[in-house]
């Protein structure tokens, strides 16, 4: 099971959060049959979107997308309070298949692979409209281009460091952490921030090393002194129904449902977010057409 943490520093003017979500990311590469690079990239918005998933209650829900012109298309991520402490997330991409060669330092090309382009992001609330907030792209990194949501569309200077490690086996590791720099804190509690997160190695390679999330939240603050919140529980999770599927498929009309249950015994329908296949047999099919 992977966990994420929530903590203060600094006396409160610091909110941080740190996961690792290995078999989250592990999860969404084997329901999507992600390429290397793609999984690096869905990987890291994945990661993103639960870790600031800590903070929604209820039934808010967040979504974080990336619209890039790069070999990827589209990348989705969404998370959401699954109960007590815990988040539930979900991602994909349109072209899962989507890879490119390694970049110079020998890392995965997320910043390839995703393009130019935005990043948008929507809170949804239990009441009221949603808030929607949508930047450009700073590096396609994935990482730096929250921050720069973060920092510029809600005011919230942060240091966010996402990371996926992959070999040919599929995932090895994956997490990340998120320091918010919030209204009140002082010029040296940002310097030692930003000298501890500069200083701080990989989060994959901390991981591999054994750091759990209150070790990554340690790397990040530096001197400072931390003050740890709750442990989330965070797993993939959908919220595809059956009927869900139903309703999409009422949408083709009766005359359009009619021919299909009569020129194929079954249809299929294909969850974009998980995977899941839905299988509706001809009579399925006609009774949907009766209802449509
Ligand atoms: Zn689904």
């Amino acid at each position: 099971m992977d966990r994420i943490v929530t903590a203060s520093a600094a006396r409160g003017t610091v909110s941080l959060v740190a996961g690792i979500t290995t078999h989250l990311v592990r999860d969404a590469r084997e329901r999507h049959d992600l390429a290397p690079t793609a999984s690096a990239a869905v990987g890291r918005l994945l990661t993103a979107a639960a870790l600031l998933g800590t903070s929604l209650k209820g039934r808010e829900r967040l979504t974080l997308q990336i619209a890039g012109d790069g070999p990827l298309g589209k990348v989705t991520a969404d998370a959401w309070s699954t109960g007590t402490h815990a988040v539930g997330a979900r991602a994909y991409a349109r072209n899962p298949s989507a890879d490119v060669p390694l970049n110079g330092r020998g890392k995965f090309d997320v910043a390839r692979v995703v393009g130019g382009g935005s990043l948008q992001v929507t809170k949804n609330y239990e009441v009221g409209h949603p808030y929607n907030g949508i930047v450009p792209l700073v590096s396609g990194e994935i990482g730096d281009d929250v921050a720069a949501y973060l920092a510029n569309s809600e005011q919230i200077p942060s240091i966010v460091a996402v990371g996926v490690l992959a070999d040919p086996r599929g995932i090895r590791a994956a997490g990340g952490v998120i320091a918010q720099v919030m209204p009140g804190a002082d010029e040296s509690t940002i310097a030692t921030l930003e000298r501890a997160s500069q200083a701080m190695a990989p989060v994959t390679t901390q991981i591999v090393d054994g750091a759990d999330p209150a070790a990554l939240i340690d790397a990040v603050a530096g001197s400072l002194e931390v003050k740890l919140f709750d442990t989330y529980d965070v797993r993939f999770d959908c919220r595809c129904t059956r009927e869900k599927v139903e309703i999409v498929l009422l949408g083709l009309g009766k005359d359009e449902l009619a021919k299909l249950a009569s020129e194929q015994p079954e249809t299929e329908a294909t969850c974009d977010f998980c995977g899941e296949r839905y299988v509706l047999s001809a009579d399925d099919v006609r009774a949907l057409s009766a209802r449509a």
